[in-house]
């Protein structure tokens, strides 16, 4: 069964058309990454996705739900942000719990959610920190957290290791891989690095001016590129 599916999806801001009838079909707990040039509609698309930005036109389904219309917080999908939006003055613990203090889960229960999250994340040394003792891996860690005690049908990322130094974006990229090994929920990922793009995928979208120039696999992508477009951003030889 599909998890996402998107029905020629368009995006207007006015006059301009920033993503031009997209289709496209997620599986259930694939990884997929939409990459593309700076501007390319990349955050726009995802942000439809999320409920973030209206959609023009087109369709979005979640599961066989037209959700086009829907509210952000009636979508059951979780959206990790690049800048954390942790809150400075709660420990980890308050931070991770907090989506399910809102939605007024039971103490015990959300205790349990939290410690769930925590063995998968491996936050359980620092819960009772404040954010700002913590480091960039272990803040994108704790939002992570916080957008799994959830129980999302799907992850959205957009770019979550831009503003790690090169050698945390190495160590994020394996953790967020087992993640989705661990969890195996349906991840859709924003990036424009090449290298994550084929070291996480299962699919890559190739996003170009807001059209869809190719959607593959990373091997696919690499060595039967669709145009010079594709091949240059993939890096293959064509
Ligand atoms: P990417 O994430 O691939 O870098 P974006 O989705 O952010 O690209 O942007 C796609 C295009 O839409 C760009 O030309 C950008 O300037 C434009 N755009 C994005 N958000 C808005 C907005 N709120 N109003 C007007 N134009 C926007
Ligand atoms: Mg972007």
């Amino acid at each position: 069964m599909s998890s996402i599916t998107l029905k020629s999806v368009e995006k207007w801001f006015g006059t301009a058309q920033v993503i031009k009838g997209v289709d496209l079909e997620i599986a259930e707990g694939e990884f997929v990454i939409f990459v593309g040039p700076s501007g390319c509609g990349k955050s726009t698309l995802l942000r439809m996705i999320a409920g973030l930005e209206e959609t023009s036109r087109g369709q979005i389904l979640i599961g066989d739900r037209d959700a086009t219309s829907e509210p952000p917080n009636k979508r059951g999908l979780a959206m990790v942000f690049q800048s954390y939006a942790l809150y400075p003055h709660m420990s980890v613990r308050d931070n991770v719990g907090f989506p399910l203090k809102s939605a007024g889960l039971p103490k015990a229960e959300i205790e349990a959610k939290v410690n769930e999250a925590a063995e998968v994340l491996k936050l359980d040394s620092y819960l009772d920190r404040r954010p700002k003792d913590l480091s960039g891996g272990q803040r994108q860690r704790v939002a992570i957290g916080r957008s799994i005690v959830r129980d999302p049908t799907a992850f959205l990322f957009d770019e979550p290791l831009s503003n790690l130094d090169a050698a945390l974006r190495v160590e994020m990229r394996y953790e967020i891989a087992k993640l989705h090994q661990t969890l195996k929920s349906t991840m859709i990922y924003v990036t424009h690095d090449q290298i994550e793009a084929m070291t996480l995928a299962d699919r890559i979208v190739v996003l170009e001016f807001g059209k869809i120039a190719q959607v593959g696999t990373p091997r696919e992508l690499y060595e039967r590129p669709a145009n010079l477009f594709v091949a240059q951003f993939i890096g293959s030889p064509r």
